[in-house]
């Protein structure tokens, strides 16, 4: 489209269209014609398709036909949701001049136009885009060559509500890292986008990765980039940051830079995160375990929905925002549970503080359209609703002894500016409309010019009305009518029929100025007519630039004190985050667990919180609730492990997960669903639940479970909890077991981590007699009249058999092979009995120098991959001999 030909050949529109296209790859084009934004070409095709509006052409270009498609400028919003949701990004071109201009040039001129905004999943603000219970996160990844190890960081960004974060990350917990924050659009610099090692990771995000070309990363102008966004000399006073940091920060400020063109959102400073400071989840885990999605991708059925009892938008998005980033600092946790405790102990305050917060509109995200010039009075209403909500939620809080975090809030809201809320309070209107330009938000009373210029245009429009009656008199014409249309503005109109005592003498028709011939109506004007009508548009003008003018001032006032009233929605957030789970822990009697800095992990009466809520629902019986205690025993340093067998539908999985989630809600500072809970810190949290295939990506089931047992039993350390669901299913019987049988051993005496194991090999229970920390727990069934009964209930010991020819009979297996299978079984049996698996534990030891064998091969391999990320050619010799010195240390 945009070569020399094709310029030349084009009528000034189309060449002004191609050039700016051309500025804007990868992005649909809205074009501003008049009150459409036209798309041609391509982007009419997409368009056209994905929004089911009708194609047509406009005109042709080298011969062909251009094809052309339209969305009306006031509909815009609700088709650009569409395309952003169907991952489309969108360039909106605007007129920057007055058509006028262009006609005084003369000639073949076109009104000059230009691209004011890209629109991307990641850069959205408007209401309608935005999904008010969740972070709309556009992040990027930055990679340093270090002269040792690459460094890598990510930054994110929610310009909705200015929220401004980093971390430093590497390629084994990147992608948790990235689900953890779940952005809508990850920033990548071009190398990285084609680089083999990153692939299996951008592979699982697919389209929310956007390449980026790499200069937009370039770390040494980084810091003055940053320093000029936030107009400062220095970053200095911003903390101390990497080079991988600075670089994820300096592209993410760039990025919104290039996506919002002419405007800077009001970003918070960049605060830090350490990757140690919260749970890490590794991806699978969080996928499996259906934390804010469940594994079909929706929000009904998951924990988050479980939970929240949040009233605000605000709310809900810190809740989740804690639920997707668990804490591992226990003084931290406590402090969120402190809050919970008060507000369950003050149950009437914690109900005034809901009822207030009800009112709170999405502060933070119409504060952001105001600081864009996006907003409108609707948003300035928002400030002001929630100014006066959080005077109330400051005034109940204020009466009491509060703890630590809600104390903090509450200093938070008190600095609030009172003057915005004045302000605000004494100017706006009750009504307000959604556009600036149409006017009437301002109360009658706050500006007197205002209140003068009203009282004409409505004393105007009183004697229009007086003069239908006399106009009516004067031509006998009884249906007279004075109307208004926008094209001719004020005019008389009577049926043609009726028109004679207008048009008959010279004086009628000199009185009575024709306008307007219609089928059947005729339409004319006077001079007094026209008088007032030009006073009320007079009026109006004048009325609208008043308005608009105090809606800058407005604006300017609130904007001024964005960094206050910031502070202050994050401060309701956390209340009614806090209030919500307190409500929450009433309903479902959940109680304070007991965190802190050891490695107990002790669950009396716990229960699943989604599994308990559906059978509730469902009225299918009360939830079974089941003991969990993996704590270190006999004064012994390490936690425990489970092993855990019954048969299929006894609800082992149910409770593998239930104590996951249990985990999950303490550390994110939740009470739990449980008699009583005591829970060391966790840092790290793995699972292997169940069979999710992965077929698309060419692995076999077993191929996904053997893959994510690696990463497990690689990764999780003695403070981990690890959560394996049947591994060694996914193939045959004697494979299966001695998988199954080595992975426990490493976990007990490679990993010690607190563990549990549900398995359907029998023959693993024996290694409770070898392995110290290992316990048996089975699911209790009783067997009835040749039924089996499940009772979900976890007791001590090991299940005998496993039942699954009766499940199979309870799924209505056919008669025949249920009696056959029973056949199969009892023969199958009577030759185990003779050379029985359990007689391995006699024959084999030794799996202590495994692990130890296996520890000396991941030095070696970490030798292997900082001699990899050395580059003899980019060395001085000193750093060459640096670079040795570090190898020899990692021997
Ligand atoms: P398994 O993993 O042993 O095959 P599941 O955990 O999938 O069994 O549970 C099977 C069914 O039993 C689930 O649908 C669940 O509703 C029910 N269930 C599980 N645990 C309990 C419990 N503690 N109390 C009540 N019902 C339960």
């Amino acid at each position: 489209l945009a070569t020399e030909e094709s310029r030349a050949s084009a009528t000034p529109m189309m060449e002004q269209y191609i050039e700016i296209k051309a500025n804007n790859p990868g992005s649909m084009l809205f074009y501003r014609m008049g009150d459409f934004y036209e798309l041609f070409f391509e982007d009419a095709v997409d368009a056209s398709r994905a929004l089911g509006i009708t194609l047509t052409r406009r005109g042709q270009h080298m011969g062909i036909d251009i094809p052309m498609c339209g969305v009306p400028v006031h509909a815009a919003d609700d088709y650009l949701q569409k395309l952003i949701a169907l991952g489309f990004r969108v360039a909106v071109c605007e007129q920057v001049e007055d058509p006028a201009e262009a006609k005084k040039r003369g000639g073949k001129s076109v009104v000059k136009r230009d691209v004011v905004r890209l629109v991307t999943p990641g850069t959205i603000t408007e209401e309608k885009l935005l999904v008010a219970s969740e972070s709309n996160y556009l992040m990027t990844l930055a990679r340093i060559k270090g002269s040792t190890d690459p460094q890598m960081a990510l930054a994110w960004i929610d310009i909705s509500t200015g929220v401004f974060r980093l971390a430093e990350t590497d390629p084994s917990r990147l992608l948790a890292d990235i689900l953890r924050i779940d952005p809508r659009e990850l920033i990548v610099p071009d190398t990285a986008f084609h680089d083999a090692s990153l692939k299996p990771v951008f592979d699982v995000l697919g389209r929310v990765v956007v390449p980026q070309p790499s200069v937009l990363f370039d770390s040494a102008t980084s810091e003055g980039r940053i320093a000029r966004y936030f107009g400062v000399g220095t970053l200095d006073g911003f903390g101390t940051f990497s080079r991988a940091e600075l670089a994820a920060a300096s592209a993410a400020v760039a990025y919104v830079e290039k996506t919002q063109l002419a405007e800077r959102p009001p970003l918070g400073r960049p605060e830090r995160e350490s990757g140690a400071s919260t749970l890490f989840i590794d991806p699978a885990t969080r996928g499996n375990l259906e934390l804010t999605r469940t594994l079909s991708g929706e929000r009904d059925g998951t924990l988050l929905k479980a939970i929240d009892r949040t009233v605000t938008g605000g709310g809900a998005r810190l809740l989740a925002e804690r639920l997707m980033s668990p804490l591992t600092d226990p003084e931290r946790i406590n402090l969120r549970l402190d809050s919970i405790s008060f507000l369950i102990e003050e149950p009437g305050l914690c109900s005034e503080l809901r009822s207030a917060l009800k009112h709170v509109p999405d502060m933070p995200r119409a504060l952001s359209r105001l600081a864009l010039d996006r907003g409108g009075p609707r948003d300035l209403g928002a400030i002001l609703v929630g100014l006066e909500a959080a005077r109330g939620v400051a005034a109940f809080l204020g009466e009491a002894m509060l703890p630590e975090e809600l104390s903090a809030a509450l200093t938070d809201l008190k600095s609030l500016p009172a003057q915005v809320e004045s302000l605000l309070a004494e100017t706006l209107a009750e009504e307000l409309p959604l556009l600036k330009r149409d006017g009437g938000f301002l109360a009658d009373g706050a500006n007197a010019e205002l209140d003068q210029v009203r009282a004409l245009r409505d004393q105007s429009r009183k004697v229009i009305a007086g003069l239908q009656l006399e106009y009516a008199e004067e031509t006998g014409i009884k249906s007279l009518k004075i109307k208004h249309n926008n094209v001719l503005g004020y005019f008389i109109e009577v049926t043609a029929g009726n028109s004679g005592p207008m048009t008959d003498t010279p004086e009628a028709k000199a009185r009575f100025i024709h306008r307007q011939t219609m089928a059947n109506a005729m339409r004319f004007t006077t001079t007094e007519l026209a008088d007032l009508e030009s006073r009320i548009a007079n009026a109006a003008d004048k009325a609208l630039t008043i308005e608009l003018a105090a809606f800058d001032h407005m604006v300017s006032a609130v904007t001024a004190e964005a960094e206050a009233i910031k502070a202050g929605a994050r401060a309701l957030a956390i209340v009614d985050v806090a209030a919500g789970l307190a409500m929450l822990s009433e309903e479902w009697d959940y109680r304070r667990p007991i965190v802190d800095a050891s490695r107990m992990f002790a669950i009396e009466g716990g229960r699943h919180p989604v599994v308990e809520q559906a059978l509730r629902r469902q009225s299918s019986g009360p939830f079974i609730a089941n003991e969990c205690d993996l704590s270190p025993k006999d004064g012994g340093e390490f936690g425990a492990l489970w092993l855990l067998t019954g048969p299929n539908m006894g609800g082992k999985s149910t409770f593998l997960r239930q104590n996951a989630l249990i985990a999950i809600l303490a550390q994110m500072g939740s009470f739990v669903p449980a008699a009583s809970a005591h829970i060391g810190i966790v840092d790290r949290l793995f699972s292997r639940v169940g069979a999710s295939d992965d077929l698309a990506r060419g692995r076999s089931t077993f191929m996904v479970e053997m893959v994510e047992t690696a990463a497990i039993l690689n990764q999780a350390t003695d403070r981990s909890l690890v959560i394996l669901d049947e591994i060694g299913r996914g193939t045959a019987t004697f494979d299966g077991l001695s998988i199954a049988w080595a992975a426990v051993e490493h976990l007990h005496e490679g990993n010690r981590c607190r563990g549990l194991f549900a398995t359907h090999f029998h023959e693993l229970t024996v290694l409770s007699e070898k392995l110290s920390r290992l316990s048996n727990a089975t699911m209790k069934v009783r067997e009835w009249d040749g039924e089996v009964i499940f009772l979900h209930e976890v007791g001590p010991g090991a299940a005998d058999r496993s039942y699954g020819i009766q499940v199979a009979r309870l799924a209505g297996l056919p008669d025949s092979v249920v009696a056959r299978a029973r056949d199969v079984l009892t023969r199958l049996e009577d030759s185990d009995r003779k050379n029985p698996a359990s007689q391995l534990i006699d024959d084999l030891p030794l799996f202590q120098v495994a692990v130890r064998k296996e520890e000396t091969r991941r030095g070696a391999s970490k030798v292997e991959e900082s001699l990899k990320a050395i580059n003899p050619d980019e060395m001085s010799p000193r750093e060459a001999l640096d670079a040795l010195y570090a190898l020899k240390k990692q021997m």
